[in-house]
């Protein structure tokens, strides 16, 4: 049996996370492009909730997708066309299907949207610069708020460093879709958002997930993933604005602002991530039945 070969472009937390679950599949042969050499330690910290811990559970077990490579079999599809892969050395490759994790810059983003896309680009939502500092403090103090600014802190190597992210970075406007045909984005190239909600990486971890259990259904992948990583990243610039002060009457209530924070903590780290992967089977199984015939190329269809 010949394999559906899968391009994975990126190899940040997205990319190696989604291709150490397609690796396991005995039919894909998985390729990760990735454009540095080598990673550097830049001093930042990450956390870690509890969706991108479930996420990262669902990405290990092989068993759990099974179901929906025999169904994808059974139906007897052939792939489309293939997507030509050029790299500044001058060389190319194929694949049956491209996964774009190429964080914020993303050229997937540009070839799914358009160059000329509103969305395809980064904007400042937020403030004007992010810097990174390291000041001796050991202690914990996740978050420093404050009208002129605001300091996110993070502990490292076990309380030994303390990484303090100084304002912010850009974040995208929201992409119609995130996947056509063969082609899809995920991670920071499909929705980056600023920092405030912690869970840019969990969202990353969460279209992995997934991504790794309907492999290459996009229809079902942009159905089930663009509503949630969307509000997500909403929801970080407004608790950019609650950090900044800024966010209509919160800063002089504070029995508001602890029922806001408590809501959105449930709402980023307490979701039912599994149950995410069963919904996406629904479109999935729809597309198998012919109404939708996913890996045909067609121009993507933009909405402003
Ligand atoms: C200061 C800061 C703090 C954060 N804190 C948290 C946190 O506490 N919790 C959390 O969940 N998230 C956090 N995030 C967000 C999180 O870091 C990102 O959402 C996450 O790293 C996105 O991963 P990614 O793989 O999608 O993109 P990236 O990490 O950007 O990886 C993209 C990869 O693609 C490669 N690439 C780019 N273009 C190409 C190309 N053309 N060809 C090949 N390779 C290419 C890049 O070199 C890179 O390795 C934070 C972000 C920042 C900046």
């Amino acid at each position: 049996m010949s394999k559906i070969n899968i391009a994975v472009v990126g190899g940040g937390i997205a990319g190696l996370a989604l291709a150490a679950g397609l690796a396991k599949k005995l039919h894909l042969s998985v390729h990760v492009y990735e454009a540095v050499g080598e990673y550097l330690d830049v001093g930042a910290g990450l956390a870690l909730h509890r969706n991108a811990i479930r996420a990262m559970a669902l990405l290990g077990p092989e068993h759990k997708d099974e179901l929906v490579a025999k169904l994808g079999r059974a139906k007897g599809r052939k792939s489309g066309p293939k997507i030509q892969l050029k790299f500044v050395t001058g060389m190319s490759t194929f694949a049956d299907c491209l996964l774009g994790a190429d964080g914020v810059p993303s050229v997937t983003r540009s070839y799914l949207l358009g160059p000329d896309h509103p969305a395809t680009g980064p904007k400042n939502h937020g403030e004007e610069a992010r810097k990174q500092i390291n000041p001796t403090w050991k202690t914990s103090v996740p978050i420093l708020p404050g009208p002129s600014g605001h300091i996110n802190c993070t502990p490292l190597n076990r309380n030994t460093r303390l990484s303090a992210g100084v304002a912010v970075r850009d974040d995208h406007d929201h992409a119609p879709f995130y996947s056509c045909n063969n082609v899809a984005m995920l991670g920071d190239a499909a929705h980056a958002s600023l920092p405030f909600a912690g869970n840019g990486a969990a969202q990353a971890l969460e279209d992995a997930a997934v991504l790794n259990y309907i492999v290459t259904a996009q229809q079902a992948f942009r159905q089930v993933r663009r509503p949630r990583s969307q509000s997500v990243v909403d929801l970080a610039r407004k608790l950019g604005r609650v950090y900044a002060f800024a966010e209509d009457g919160m800063h002089g209530d504070p029995m508001r602002t602890k029922a806001f924070f408590a809501e959105m903590a449930a709402f980023t780290n307490d979701f039912d991530v599994e149950s995410q992967n069963h919904e996406a089977l629904g479109p999935f199984r729809q597309s198998l039945e012919g109404d939708v015939d996913a890996r045909v190329w067609s121009p993507p269809v933009l909405s402003n």
